[in-house]
């Protein structure tokens, strides 16, 4: 627009997570920003806020929107065009055509708002890039204006990111008129994406340069970034759907180019990272300790229960997704810093659509716990459909009466993302409306990595309280459920023993050991954050030891190769207290306790579930832990080894809690930390576990032995 001069500008809109307030004054901050700059056109990408568009508007702006899918109600745009972004010529034409006074409906693919509707002109199907347009995406802005800050999820401020685009589309073509489960939905709507993934607009539209220049396109855009850029870059998202295929080419590139090291971020669906799996170990191998470094950032998971995939389109199994993440493990395991798999956990999941079921969430939730899939995509059990009627799922969802015309549902977290307003639909299971507005209202209360436990939980809950018969679900049984969660969450809100700041608790803390020897149903470790390379475990300890305290924490650190000489380590590295969390396993061996006092160790936490043997093995799903984790305390004795019980609440064990402070005592144990965690508990009956948690610290005071909780 600048060559033809026109005066533009590239505005950069940051809008903060879930803080309505926040939003508002960054439109209002904008609008006074496009008011003294006498601006006359907006062109609007995915636009969520109508408020925006409306404040447009009053500032006298004819407002052009790229997606024509945008489900605005009060507010829209005055324009809209198709096929943006993939094409940038139908925009400037359309845009100069504006100025020089032409009738923008005698151009092929625009709508003109016209009262509550649009008239559209003669559509044309988006003709194909020329390869001279693939090549050309690339032009940079380095003086856009910016609104607001970018903010990681957690309020982080993010690395220096720049995204790289090349090839369009994606290569993934099912059509979704050939799964059953379109069966008599009418899918001949003109703009739909028939193929691909049924959420998507993508799909059976990929269009690429050959290998050699797309490689080339991202090495000269990488270099600009690297010439241009104040702050040195961190990382670079690919945009291209079918990168996997020539990742070890562009690494090569990258090092012939000798571009500075960075982390490239790719995407990749779950079948793609089997079918290229030789060349993301290449890949690895080129990378080395060069610093250059890759990741699958978004897995397009989805779910893990085969139904919605199937709903979905997705052309993919739970199988195949189990054996994706078994490779990407494995191949993490053998190049840690090349291949960095928990770098982001950004992997898309969409549990909640209309036709979700319980089992549905049971699922996905248990394959979650199965393979600890919770570091790899933060905010998984709160995602949710988003329909566009671009999209076969919005003709499947119109087909079954589960649209509704009412307003779009809450902002959460559009606007941050970047999402235009949506159709508004309805749950034909009404329970699931139940589970989605009770996980909500309670994830922001817990850690993160007790979520899925949290589903478990909720979809538990559900089960017993939808059953035939049942009353409605109400706004005041949502509000009397929190109460109560409240009232037991007080128990541990602010109640830890010792009070040192998170930040120390987190450096003295050494997580190390990969693996454990039990498989308990509570486990809620999962895999990014384990450390065993001796190298790096040094390092861990140092930091850890200059607070004065070590923590071994872990899978299971007792199983750790060398852990007797990283607890002398520790104490040589100036720790005055040694400790170490473990299921004592391994603590039962005659000696192994004696030798690890000897050594340095001052103090252990024992974990464990149950007080009969046969019960606690049920927990652990692993025979014969039970009595060892028992004979472990006796061992424990003998070497004169204090140690503290962490035990684990479990619904099974809530009767025999009062029991405990007797039994901790005969074993020798100087206090109990009771550990809840919120896929145990009973959502139905919390005011049941606030007793029994009553009767037990009770038991404690009688006993002489300190209780003290900890939970999500
Ligand atoms: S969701 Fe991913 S895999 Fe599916 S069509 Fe879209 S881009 Fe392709």
């Amino acid at each position: 627009m600048r060559a033809a001069d026109v005066a533009a500008d590239l505005v950069h809109i940051y809008y903060p997570r879930g803080d309505e307030q926040g939003c508002a004054d960054l439109d209002a901050e904008l609008l006074r920003w496009v008011a003294e700059h006498r601006v006359n056109v907006a062109v609007v990408g995915q636009v969520w806020r109508e408020s925006l568009l409306a404040g447009l508007h009053a500032a006298g702006c004819l407002v052009i929107g790229t997606d024509p899918n945008g489900q605005w109600q009060a507010a829209r745009p005055d324009l809209l065009l198709t096929h943006f972004p993939r094409h940038r010529q139908p925009l400037v034409r359309l845009l100069l055509g504006l100025r020089d006074g032409g009738n923008p409906l005698l151009w092929t693919n625009v709508a003109v708002a016209q009262g509550d509707r649009y008239v559209t002109s003669q559509a044309a199907p988006a003709p194909d890039p020329e390869p001279a347009e693939l090549a050309e995406p690339f032009a940079a802005c380095t003086d856009f204006v910016t609104f607001g800050a970018p903010r990681n999820r957690d309020g982080s401020l993010p690395l220096q990111r720049k995204t790289l685009d090349t090839n369009v589309g994606c290569p993934f073509a099912d059509d979704a008129t050939d799964n059953a489960a379109f069966a008599g939905v009418d899918l001949d709507a003109p703009g739909l994406s028939r193929k691909g993934c049924a959420f998507c607009p993508m799909g059976g539209d990929y269009r690429a340069l050959p290998v050699a220049q797309t490689v080339a396109a991202h090495v000269q855009q990488l270099r600009y970034w690297q010439d241009h850029l104040a702050q040195p870059l961190d990382e670079a998202v690919l945009r291209d759907q079918s990168a996997l295929r020539y990742l070890p080419q562009l690494v090569q590139a990258c090092l012939d180019a000798g571009l500075r090291p960075l982390g490239l971020l790719v995407p990749g669906r779950g079948d793609a990272i089997l079918r290229f799996g030789p060349q993301l170990r290449q890949a690895a191998e080129l990378c080395g300790d060069s610093g250059w470094w890759f990741t699958i950032h978004l897995v397009g998971f989805e779910s893990f229960s085969q139904p919605q995939l199937d709903l979905y389109n997705k052309g993919v199994t739970v199988g195949e997704y189990a054996e994706a993440l078994r490779q990407m493990r494995a191949l993490h395991r053998e190049f840690p810093s090349a291949f960095r798999l928990y770098a982001h956990g950004a992997s898309s999941f969409i549990l909640f659509n209309p036709w979700t079921t319980l089992d549905d969430l049971e699922a996905t939730a248990q394959f979650c716990d199965d393979h600890a899939v919770g570091d790899l995509a933060h905010g998984l059990t709160l995602s949710r459909l988003r329909l566009y009627p671009n999209l076969p799922l919005y003709y499947k969802a119109l087909a079954d009466g589960l649209l509704v015309d009412e307003a779009p549902a809450a902002d959460r977290g559009a606007a941050f993302a970047g999402y235009s307003a949506e159709a508004a639909w309805r749950y034909r299971h009404p329970e699931i409306a139940a589970v989605e507005a009770v996980q909500r209202a309670l994830a922001d209360r817990i850690a993160p990595n007790e979520s899925v436990g949290l589903l478990r939980a909720v979809v538990r809950w559900a089960r017993g309280r939808f059953v035939a018969g049942a009353p409605p679900w109400t706004e005041d049984e949502l509000s009397k459920l929190l109460n109560h969660w409240a009232a037991l969450q007080a128990l541990w809100k602010g109640a830890a023993p010792e009070t040192r700041s998170s930040a120390t608790r987190r450096t003295r803390t050494v997580v190390a050991g990969r693996t454990c020897n039990n498989r308990c149903r509570t486990c809620v470790a999962g895999h990014g954050e384990y450390e065993d390379r001796p190298d790096h475990l040094r390092s861990l300890l140092q930091a850890a030891a200059e607070t004065g305290q070590v923590v071994f924490a872990g899978r299971e650190p007792t199983l750790l190769p060398q852990f007797l000489a990283h607890v002398r380590r520790a104490g040589k590295a100036g720790a005055v207290r040694t400790e170490a969390i473990t299921n004592a396993r391994a603590l039962s061996a005659p000696g192994t306790a004696r030798q690890l006092r000897e050594a340095g160790l001052t103090d252990l936490g024992i974990k464990r579930h149950r007080l009969a043997d046969r019960d606690e093995d049920e927990m652990t799903r692993s025979p014969g832990s039970g009595v060892q984790n028992r004979e472990a305390t006796i061992q424990l004795r003998a070497a004169g080894m204090p140690w503290t019980v962490h035990w684990i609440v479990v619904r099974e064990g809530l009767a025999e809690l009062v029991d405990l402070p007797l039994w901790a005592r005969a074993h020798g144990a100087r206090g109990i930390a009771v550990r809840v965690l919120a896929g145990e508990l009973d959502l139905g009956n919390l005011p049941a576990w606030q007793q029994a948690f009553g009767a037990l610290q009770e038991a404690g005071r009688k006993t002489g032995l300190h209780v003290w909780f900890e939970g999500p």
